[in-house]
């Protein structure tokens, strides 16, 4: 064996195949059944309103806040496109939806109480089911928060003298990295328990990939990967699904072109 250690190629490797054996679901509904009874709900708590101000006054403050697309009709339709998957998670009231004039294909959710696309991404968006899939994953995030804010303070605190013996900055980034790949197979588990096309967001992020070739996070994984695990975890027969095209997606994407020859 070659003398060094192991790459971050391997390591993401090794990270796919521990998430699509986990997450591996031959009856997609029983595992979404549980995962409706792990996820919070952040729309309970009585301090909701307030909490969701506060995240909402610091989102103006952020470098997205200046593309906010302020469109009523568009947010609606977005909004009537994504809910059976944010009502499937009992999650219908518990999102403010933003919406971003912006080239670049991009689904944020911040705090589980903001959710953020980008017009890059509706205007790419090809199915009713991609986009469920990126809200699916999404949501999924909320199930890893704990972990997440863990791995992001160990970066935070990198560098200083506070930085413990907890996570050194390679393994918080390789954590964020498994826990994209944990909401990508979430995703694609519920697309197929919702008898939705699990593939249909592996086609954006193979097109993302495509356009921006240059575009490289340390706890993003490799898109090859992502699909990899997308496909690995649902039943074969989850790929054959035609991917639906509602009147609402179809109204939205009508809008959203009109918007660019404006
Ligand atoms: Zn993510």
């Amino acid at each position: 064996m070659a003398a060094g250690g192991r790459s971050s190629a391997d390591t993401a490797g090794d990270a796919a195949q521990a998430v699509i054996a986990a997450y591996r679901a031959d009856n997609p509904s029983t595992r979404v059944k549980e995962w409706q009874r792990e996820i919070t709900h952040p729309s309970g708590n009585p301090k909701f309103k307030e909490f969701q101000a506060e995240r909402l006054k610091e989102w103006e403050s952020t470098e997205f806040a200046k593309y906010r697309l302020d469109d009523p009709q568009i947010t609606a339709l977005v909004a009537e496109v994504i809910r059976p998957v944010l009502r499937l998670y009992g999650r219908e009231d518990s999102f403010k939806l933003l919406i971003i004039d912006h080239p670049a294909p991009i689904a944020m959710n911040d705090s589980a109480v903001i959710l953020m696309f980008s017009t890059g991404m509706l205007e790419r968006a090809m199915s009713d089911d991609e986009l469920l899939g990126h809200t699916a994953h999404e949501v999924g995030h909320d199930l890893f928060w704990r972990r997440t804010a863990q791995a992001r303070q160990a970066l935070e605190l990198h560098g200083t003298e506070a930085a413990g013996a907890a996570m050194t900055e390679r393994q918080a980034y390789d954590e964020l990295l498994k826990i994209e790949l944990e909401c990508d197979a979430f995703a694609a588990v519920t697309l197929a328990a919702m008898g939705r096309n699990p593939l249909a967001p592996a086609r954006s992020h193979e097109a993302f990939a495509r356009e921006y070739p240059d575009y490289a996070r340390p706890d993003l994984p490799p898109v090859a990967l992502r699909v990899k695990v997308i496909e690995g975890v649902v039943p074969a027969a989850a790929a054959h699904t035609a991917p639906q095209t509602s009147e609402a997606f179809t109204k939205l994407k009508a809008l959203l072109e009109a918007r660019k020859r404006r």
